[in-house]
Order: structure tokens, then C-alpha cells, then sequence
């Protein structure tokens, strides 16, 4: 069994971001530049959103911060969004979800600028990942793939299955798989036979969001386990949706929790961030 080791590939995209950047710096004059609105005070986001900011720092990006307060109305931040779309500084806008409950998220999502929608997910892009032809490719997803590339894992073929149809993880990770020549198999939470399904698998993805969610007996032997899931333990302790120490011995690969899919999602959305600069810039 191998550890897909999320931290290195990820430090390795980012590298590549980094000296692409400073290319686009010294040859053309261009800083990409990344919005990040986050709306409340939601404990998680404020993670990933310093991990995002911080990723910025490190590859040369200009990162701008919107922190608005919970009681933000939607005109307010649409009206953000639309600024940050006339901006020619910011190439990238991310609003940090999920939004408090009294905001719209897909009205937001669909106000943001399509050329500088980087975590692809307006309308626009989502067409475009359903017809392979994408600019952006889907942060979470697409980091999965770049990590199966790394490893030189085969997806050609091979039966992927995937669990969870989230239109952030679960749809576009099916399409990205499909689009390699995966034969791919989504499932769901009204999916029957589940166990049986998720065993015939070659690539098993797990974006379900319950801990240790996936046992030692839905795993093929020599299964590649790829885990997105981000949950708590019994103990408040971050794990994945697989239960890791039971299933790694079957599997020929497994991606941990921490240190796998999550930096790897962050990575992506440096590269989205660099390529809508280019874009922007006709580079
Ligand atoms: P989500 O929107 O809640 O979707 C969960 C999916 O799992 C749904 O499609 C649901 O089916 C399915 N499901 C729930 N219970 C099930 C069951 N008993 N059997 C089979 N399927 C079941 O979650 P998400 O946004 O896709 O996120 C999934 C996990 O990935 C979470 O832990 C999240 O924190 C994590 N995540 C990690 C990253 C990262 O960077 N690593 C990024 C995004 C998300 P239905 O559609 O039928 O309800």
C-alpha cells in the first residue's frame, strides 16, 4: 500500500504556479490577483480561507480579503461581486461557501464574472466541464485528478466509483473521471447495495461527508481509495469519510485525512487563479 502524500504534489503544483507567475511578472507586468469574500464567522471557512490567502503569498499573487459581517444582505454582496468583476486587478473571485441562510449562493455564484469564476462553479463552467472544453477546472476534483497523474495511476478502464453527486465534489469528479475513459459509477444516498457497488471498484472516491463512512468490506483488494470527506470523529479529531486504519491494507493507494484531497483543492484554485489571469490578459 502507498500513501498518496497530498502535501507534496500540491507543493509541487504550487511551485510551478509560483515560477509561472513570476514569469507572467517579469515578462508582461501582470500580478494575479485573487478576491476572497467570506461572509460570517463560520470557523471552517475562516480555515480555508487563511489557507487560501496564505497559498497566495506563497506563489506571488495579490490576495484582497472581503470579511463581511452575517447580517450582509444579498444586494450588498451582489453588489461586491459586481465590483470585484469590473476590478482589472482581481482575475480571480471566490466566495467562500457555504453563505449564512438567509443569502442565495447560486445567485452569487451566477453573478461572478464566468472568466473569473475559479472555483468553477457558475453555470458557464459547469457546461463546459460537461463538455470536456474547460478553462477552469473544478477545484476539489480536479486536484483528485492531478494527484492520480502524479502517482501515475491508471484511470483509463477502470471502474471508478464515486459516492456523493455534490455539484462542488461529487458531479464534476465523475465528469473529470468520465473524461479520462473511466467507467464510472455514481452513487448516492438512495443507492442500494451500496457495499457491493463501491467493492467492484478499481478507483474509489469517498465525498460523502460522514466519518469513517467507508468499511475495510466496500474495498476491493488493491482498490485505489481517494477520501474528500473533511469530518469530525467521535473525539472532534478532523478525519476523512474512510475509515482509514482499517481499509489502507487493502488498497494498492489511499489518499490520508488530513494531508491528501484538501491542499491539493487549494493548489488547483492557484492554478485556476493564474490561468484567468492569462485569460484576462490574452497571455
Ligand atoms: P454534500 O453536498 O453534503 O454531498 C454529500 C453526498 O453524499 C450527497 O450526494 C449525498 O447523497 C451522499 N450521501 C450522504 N449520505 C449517504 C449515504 N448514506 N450513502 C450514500 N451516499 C450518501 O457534501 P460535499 O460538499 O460533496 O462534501 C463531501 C465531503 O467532502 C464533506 O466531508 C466535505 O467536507 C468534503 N469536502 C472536502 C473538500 C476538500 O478540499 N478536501 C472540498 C469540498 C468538500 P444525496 O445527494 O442523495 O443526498
Amino acid at each position: 500500500m502507498q500513501i498518496i502524500d497530498g502535501k507534496k504534489v500540491s507543493a509541487q503544483v504550487k511551485e510551478e504556479v509560483k515560477k509561472q507567475t513570476l514569469e507572467l511578472k517579469e515578462q508582461y507586468g501582470i500580478t494575479p490577483g485573487l478576491a476572497v469574500v467570506i461572509v460570517g464567522d463560520d470557523p471552517a471557512s475562516r480555515v480555508y480561507v487563511n489557507n487560501k490567502k496564505k497559498a497566495c503569498e506563497f506563489v506571488g499573487f495579490k490576495s484582497e480579503e472581503f470579511s463581511l459581517p452575517a447580517e450582509t444582505t444579498q444586494e450588498e454582496l451582489l453588489n461586491l461581486v459586481k465590483t470585484l468583476n469590473e476590478k482589472k486587478d482581481i482575475n480571480g473571485i471566490l466566495v467562500q461557501l457555504p453563505l449564512p441562510e438567509h443569502l442565495d449562493d447560486k445567485a452569487v455564484i451566477e453573478a461572478i464574472d464566468p472568466l473569473k469564476d475559479v472555483d468553477a462553479f457558475h453555470a458557464v463552467n459547469v457546461g463546459k466541464i460537461m463538455l470536456g472544453e474547460y478553462d477552469f477546472m473544478p477545484c476539489t476534483p480536479a486536484g483528485v485528478m492531478e494527484m492520480l497523474h502524479s502517482y501515475n495511476i491508471p484511470v483509463n478502464s477502470k471502474n471508478c466509483v464515486v459516492i456523493g453527486r455534490s455539484n462542488i465534489v461529487g458531479k464534476p469528479m465523475s465528469m473529470l473521471l468520465l473524461h479520462e475513459n473511466g467507467t464510472v459509477t455514481i452513487c448516492h444516498s438512495r443507492t442500494q447495495n451500496l457495499a457491493e457497488i463501491c467493492s467492484k471498484a478499481d478507483i474509489l472516491v469517498a465525498a460523502v461527508g460522514k466519518p469513517k463512512f467507508v468499511t475495510a468490506d466496500m474495498v476491493k483488494e488493491g482498490a485505489v481509495v481517494i477520501d474528500v470527506g473533511m469530518d469530525r470523529d467521535e473525539n472532534g479529531k478532523l478525519c476523512g469519510d474512510v475509515d482509514f486504519e482499517n481499509v489502507k491494507d487493502k488498497c494498492s493507494y489511499i489518499t490520508p485525512v488530513p494531508g491528501g484531497v484538501g491542499p491539493m483543492t487549494v493548489a488547483t484554485l492557484m492554478k485556476n487563479t493564474l490561468k484567468a489571469a492569462k485569460i484576462q490578459n490574452n497571455v
